[in-house]
């Protein structure tokens, strides 16, 4: 017997793994978007198309005339209203029978993790560092499978982190300063490529929602040269959300710069060389510098005036460092100093920069007097 519903979801229930239960449970889904705009746009019409569920949209902006040639949930009739509002009333002409839940004011630190834990997916089409590394941590404290999407110019890549099998912070521990990276605004974006990545998310999340992803993954999608790639991803155990010794175990908005552009201008780097370490070191008002080595190791060479706090101890310490706005890390090649770069980072110390290569590579170009080992 052929039902109105049979016939909608039809030609996808034909699908191997799919069928009546398939359906059922992207019925009984519900999903997070988060952005709907040049992602989030064609991952929600294919979702509702699908028949999932509930989809909830967090977006805090207004639909703007630029945004068109891309977010194709939005049109001329929409200008000026909410994206939530526009974007709610695309998507029930498509599917009356889809529960759509809007959350205006967007995800933000003190609602992430609460919203988060009343979906069973989250997709984020964010255009934001702070927003992605928010949603990252918060699907990772709340234990959902996150569906990431990012876009720049012809290119894109969508990564599936699935709970315990690597998350988007194994791959990025360190919120990478938005400065340095363009933003579509900047560098421009083809509506169709944003919807080639919007549409991969969409089928991601369908494919979680019908189990069939069983381990977290990396797609690398070069739309403009006509390839792609699927990287396997494993869970890091140096992870600072997901790892055996997480420094990530709570929503610190200090962590997540949604403020201007200067303050995160003003951000250190996260690197720098031995050169350029001396260099300020020498400055009227210079950086204080951590060494984060064993005591033997110091034994053997030090630079005068370094504080020592060997890595382990950092955890327990790290809080004294906090009244310096500039701090400088070094260990005997680089590696646990940038461990506990990005573990002083993840504690919203935004001044403490990586001497690269460390103080074998400060002996070999600064100071050859100093011993090396
Ligand atoms: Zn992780």
């Amino acid at each position: 017997m052929s039902s109105p519903f049979h016939d909608l979801y039809d030609r996808q229930m034909r699908l191997p793994g799919h069928g009546e239960v398939g359906q059922q449970r992207l019925r009984d889904a519900k999903v997070l978007l988060v952005g709907v705009g040049g992602l989030g746009s064609p991952a929600a019409l294919y979702l509702a198309a699908a028949g999932v569920g509930t989809l909830g949209i967090a977006d805090p902006d207004t639909v703007e005339l630029s945004n068109l040639h891309r977010q194709i949930l939005h049109s001329t009739d929409t200008l000026g209203a909410p994206k939530t509002v526009s974007a709610a009333e695309t998507l029930s002409t498509l599917n009356p029978a889809l529960h759509i839940t809007l959350h205006p004011e967007g995800i933000q630190a003190d609602n992430a993790l609460e919203l988060i834990k009343r979906y069973d997916v989250v997709v984020d089409g964010a255009d934001n560092f702070a927003t992605r590394f928010l949603v990252a941590d918060a699907c990772g404290l709340a234990g959902k499978p996150l569906v990431h999407g990012s876009v720049l110019k012809g290119e894109g890549q969508v990564g599936v982190f699935l709970p315990k099998s690597g998350c988007y912070r194994c791959l990025y521990p360190v919120m990478p300063d938005p400065a340095t990276v363009p933003t579509c605004g900047e560098a421009g974006v083809l509506g169709a490529t944003c919807g080639v990545i919007g549409s991969w998310m969409a089928a991601e999340t369908v494919a979680i929602l019908l189990k069939q992803r069983t381990a977290s993954k990396l797609l690398l999608i070069d739309v403009a040269g006509g390839s792609s790639k699927s990287l396997g991803l494993s869970a890091d155990a140096h992870c600072p959300l997901c790892g055996s010794a997480p420094t990530i175990v709570s929503i610190n908005p200090n962590r997540y710069t949604f403020a201007c552009s200067s303050k995160i201008m003003s951000e250190a780097p996260l690197e720098i060389s031995v050169e350029d370490a001396r260099r300020l070191l020498s400055q009227n008002n210079p950086p204080i510098l951590v060494d984060v080595r064993e005591a033997d190791e110091l034994a053997i060479c030090q630079i005068a005036g370094a504080q020592h706090i060997p890595l382990s101890e950092i955890p327990e310490r790290w809080s004294g460092l906090s009244a310096h706005a500039s701090v400088l890390v070094i260990c005997h090649h680089g590696g646990r100093s940038m461990r506990a770069t990005q573990f002083l980072r993840s504690k919203g110390l935004s001044g403490v920069t990586n001497i690269k290569g460390g103080i074998d590579a400060w002996a070999l170009k600064i100071d050859p007097k100093l011993a090396r080992y």
